[in-house]
């Protein structure tokens, strides 16, 4: 299986120990998230340590009005390492950020230019931004990747778009209905999986810090929603992963 974001800079754990119970889980490859530059260099040295780690690079909107914002030249140059396979997370959130939108959204549209000139797939971070996000992404030519989908008004564009929806931990929330409906409608070939470690673990780990060896339990609803078989939609979203980031078949 592959966690298609993780964030295993920011996991209590050294990054060895949590892949090694992540393969022991079945959890084979990650994409490890950089939300901003100190953030990317860790996730290129955890990437170029491990097998089966490459790594998404990115400034999140968290940092939009801060200097890190005026960082995206050396963004660039990181991604010119042969672990970088993606830009992001990159986005808007309107709900940690709404006073500073207007920010997120340069700094998000230099990011999408920035993927559009490397030619590589975007992870996008959405919250209270749905609107937004969608009217930003218009324009742009490139892969997307809907990390954390959890915005239901995102989901027609996304799919007249063709963009991958990616699904984390709170899909397995009680409460999560509308989620669950979404990820019943998203195409097969555009699924996939995350945990978004260490936030956002799964039901029956809930309230302790995430790690990419509790997938299994995302992806088991994910399959109960659909009506489909656990084994057969492992693999296919490992495919659909390998695919959305450029990764050679596992
Ligand atoms: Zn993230």
């Amino acid at each position: 299986m592959t966690d298609t974001h993780a964030h295993l800079d920011a996991c209590d754990a050294p990054a060895d120990e949590v892949l090694d119970r992540a393969r022991t889980a079945g959890v084979t490859r990650v994409v490890t998230i950089g939300t901003g530059i100190d953030s990317c260099r860790r996730a290129l040295a955890i990437a170029e340590a491990s097998t089966g780690v490459v790594a998404a690079l990115g400034i999140d909107p968290h940092r939009a009005a801060t200097p890190e914002a005026e960082r995206v030249d050396e963004l660039r140059v990181l991604l010119a390492h042969p672990r970088a396979v993606a830009v992001g997370e990159t986005g808007l959130d309107g709900h940690h950020g709404a006073d500073t939108l207007p920010q997120q959204r340069i700094l998000f549209d230099a990011q999408l230019a920035l993927a559009e000139e490397l030619d590589l797939p975007v992870v996008i971070h959405s919250r209270a931004a749905s609107e937004e996000t969608a009217a930003a992404l218009a324009g742009f030519r490139g892969t997307v990747v809907l990390h954390c989908f959890s915005e239901p008004e995102l989901l027609e564009p996304a799919l007249d778009r063709g963009y991958y929806v990616s699904f984390a931990g709170n899909v397995t929330y009680p409460k999560a209905e509308a989620l669950r409906e979404c990820a019943a409608l998203v195409a097969d070939e555009r699924l996939l999986a995350e945990t978004d470690s260490p936030y956002l673990a799964p039901q029956p780990v809930r309230g302790r810090p995430n790690e990419p060896m509790h997938l299994r339990h995302t992806l088991s609803v994910l399959a109960e929603t659909r009506g489909a078989d656990v084994g057969e939609l492992e693999a296919r979203l490992d495919e659909n992963a390998a695919r959305a980031f450029g990764l050679a078949p596992a």
